[in-house]
């Protein structure tokens, strides 16, 4: 048995109350949750700061991890994309060291579960080693090509297959590269059990192409080889394509969303209210460097989740990293709503809230310690910029 206690928990109630103590078993299982002054502190081993639940990365590219610091910053989407389609290429075993790698910062860096997108089966082998529990998006796209819908999604088929019992779903990869055909199939292969995700309104040129065909998709598919000229502009924003497509009424997670208006946001809670609004807040800053405004989410949708996305386009998968990115650009988001965003939000967007994202009896959720947790000069609790997490369970 460990007891334990801290100047702060973040509880249950999305709340963060001073000096609790916790009693958990020898693996981790929430025993005991003591309140201020109900508990005898000499027995308990104190840690200085804040305890929280293992934090659920709600959006990675685990795959991708190769990619550490080979793409410059501040690029743009469309150049970004194209630098990732030039490094995937590369030697089987620098591909899979990277990827356990990646791995193991996340699980030390106190992340419990991930909900990661996989175009490959490059992950599969340390997924079926790792202490982190993965939820799977094996991700589709055909360039918009709805007479080459039926190709590509053979070929994702086929990787989702080798996924075989690992938890997962087939998910659109955003909506400016899946036809209609495309999503027909996802429609058809999905259950409402499963979750979906989509990467949504990352840049301006998605809206662009989806109002009036203009912005860089066109010319940048075209390079590729694939025509755009049957494609026709719906007259609305991007978000619209995709709901108008999808049948789902279970967990679906818009990645994103930093050109998402109030009412793309209305657009799908309306449509879907399990819908779940998913921020990247480094790679937002390391491909567009530009952040979404929260004001306007926290507005429409209490389901806000945190996302690394990968290590091509951050410089580390580490969820406080994200939060103090989010509380230092935007300080009207207080500490607690954040910390919700990194834990229950993305437990239940990923459905494992049974077991992870709070600090509830009977739970394991993983427990982080964070210092450097202060009261500042007006009354409000902040978090130092060098604030370390260390996973204790
Ligand atoms: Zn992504």
């Amino acid at each position: 048995m460990h007891k334990l206690y801290s100047d702060y928990i973040f509880h249950d109630s999305g709340k963060i109350l001073n000096n609790y103590g916790l009693i958990l078993n020898e693996s981790g299982k929430i025993l005991e949750i003591l309140a201020e002054n109900s508990f005898d502190k000499t027995e308990y081993q104190y840690y200085p700061g804040l305890l929280s639940p293992g934090f659920i990365n709600a959006h990675c590219h685990l795959e991708l991890s190769n990619m550490k610091g080979k793409i410059d910053t501040g690029i743009g989407l469309i150049p970004f994309i194209n630098s990732v389609v030039k490094f995937r290429n590369e030697e089987e075993n620098i591909i899979q060291s990277a990827i356990k790698q990646a791995d193991t910062e996340m699980y030390n860096n106190g992340i419990v579960a991930v909900g990661d997108i996989s175009n490959k089966t490059d992950s599969i082998k340390t997924k079926k080693e790792s202490k982190i529990k993965y939820y799977n998006f094996i991700e589709a796209f055909d360039f918009m090509q709805n007479h080459l819908s039926d190709n590509f999604y053979n070929e994702y088929l086929n990787v989702y297959n080798k996924f075989e019992s690992l938890q997962k779903s087939f998910v659109p990869h955003a909506s400016y590269s899946v036809s209609a055909s495309l999503f027909n199939k996802i429609n058809n292969l999905n259950t409402n059990q499963n979750i979906l995700s989509i990467h949504n309104q990352e840049i301006k040129d998605e809206n662009d192409l989806f109002q009036n065909k203009s912005g860089g998709f066109p010319n940048f598919f075209e390079s590729f080889g694939f025509s755009f000229k049957d494609f026709v502009a719906i007259s609305k924003s991007a978000i619209h394509y995709p709901i108008s497509q999808l049948h789902h009424e279970g967990n679906i997670l818009f990645v994103h969303n930093t050109f998402s208006s109030e009412d793309d946001f209305a657009a799908a809670m309306k449509w879907n209210k399990n819908s779940y609004f998913v921020t990247c807040p480094n790679a937002n800053l390391f491909i567009e460097n530009r952040l979404p405004d929260y004001s306007l989410w926290k507005s429409i949708s209490k389901n806000i989740c945190i996302g690394t996305d990968s290590l091509s386009s951050n410089w580390s998968l580490n969820i406080l990293e994200e939060i103090k990115t989010i509380v230092k650009y935007q300080s009207s988001i207080s500490l607690e709503e954040v910390f919700s965003w990194a834990t229950i939000n993305g437990a239940s967007a990923l459905k494992m809230h049974d077991n992870l994202g709070s600090l509830s009896v009977n739970k394991s959720p993983g427990i982080n310690w964070i210092e450097g947790i202060y009261i500042n000069a007006q009354g409000k609790l902040s978090l130092d910029p060098n604030a370390k997490v260390k996973k204790i369970f």
